[in-house]
């Protein structure tokens, strides 16, 4: 069997073409909705990240503010701008692009940031607000994983998820988004024993490990979703995922390809995260 391929490129175009709705029917109401972006450094991967998210604004109708400072920015004046942005009522979102230079402590600066403008959901108030399944900013690259996997048609309903990995940006949030659909939900990391067993055993397969071709094909049940989180530099320059995509692709029902796949899917949840705190903030949602 051939698995269809989850195109995240044009799942993200819908998402965004979402937004870019929404971000109309604000405008109507006298509201523009705003991101700001803090980029420190000069890190060539984070300088394409940042732009990739402004041209995503543009192409919704969201103001995007993008504020790059030295590599040399101290803590106490990146902490001083979240300040000031926290207070800018013109401000809905902030994100602060990581990885922050070592002499920045990231929780700090996270923690900084207020949660209702806590778009990228990290905060520790948005990640509370989501394990007990209040409103909150969902974090972008699960809620765009369960996307994807919804976008299948696949009840996720009771069937067996298993999340490869356990980051608080990426393992954990998805093991607890796909739990919230009533799925029965297993999280892997370094320590698990008969991980690839357990791995067999998964209608729905996650991986966000961090490792090219850390799924093998003989990893995947016959008929499973695969989504492929992982993003690597290969040592042929180009961008790999977790999955050993040739030989799951003949294993499961539905996989994401690397690159195209989690990638512009977890962007464009980020508009939709922008264009959501826009709402809630002017008491609209
Ligand atoms: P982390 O390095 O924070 O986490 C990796 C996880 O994988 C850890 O929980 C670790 O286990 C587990 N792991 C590592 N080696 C093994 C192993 N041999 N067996 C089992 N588990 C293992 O990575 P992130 O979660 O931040 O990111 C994961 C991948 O996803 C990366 O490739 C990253 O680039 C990509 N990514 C992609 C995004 C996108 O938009 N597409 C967004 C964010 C990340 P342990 O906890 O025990 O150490």
């Amino acid at each position: 069997m051939q698995a269809k391929l989850i195109d995240g490129k044009a799942l993200a175009a819908q998402v965004k073409a979402e937004a870019a709705a929404e971000t109309a029917a604000l405008k109507k109401q006298g509201i523009t909705p705003c991101l700001a972006v803090i980029l420190v450094g000069e890190d060539p991967a984070s300088q394409v990240y940042v732009r990739g998210k402004a041209r995503d604004c543009g192409e919704c109708g969201i103001e995007s503010r993008v504020i790059r400072l030295p590599e040399s920015t101290t803590q106490q004046e990146l902490l001083a701008l979240v300040g000031q942005l926290a207070a800018d009522r013109a401000v809905n979102g902030i994100l602060v692009q990581l990885p922050l230079p070592g002499h920045i402590d990231e929780k700090a600066v996270i923690d900084a940031i207020p949660p209702e403008k806590d778009v990228d959901g990290f905060s520790p108030v948005n990640v509370g607000r989501m394990q007990v399944g209040e409103p909150c900013y969902l974090p972008c690259t699960p809620a765009g994983c369960v996307r994807m996997i919804e976008s299948t048609g696949v009840d996720i309903d009771g069937k067996h998820a298993v999340v490869i990995g356990r980051s608080n940006i990426v393992g954990k949030p998805a093991a607890i988004l796909l739990l919230e659909k009533n799925a029965t939900v297993t999280i892997c990391h370094s320590h698990t024993k008969n991980l690839q067993e357990i791995c067999r055993s998964a209608d729905i397969l996650v991986a966000a490990v961090g490792r090219q071709g850390f799924v093998t094909g003989d990893m995947v049940k016959p008929g499973a979703v695969v989504i492929d989180v992982g993003i690597n530099r290969g040592p042929d320059g180009k961008l790999h995922g977790d999955v050993d995509f040739d030989a799951a692709v003949d294993k499961a029902a539905y996989i994401t390809p690397v690159p195209g796949g989690v990638g512009p899917m977890t962007r464009a949840m980020l508009m939709k995260n922008t264009v959501q705190a826009a709402a809630r903030q002017n008491g609209l949602a």
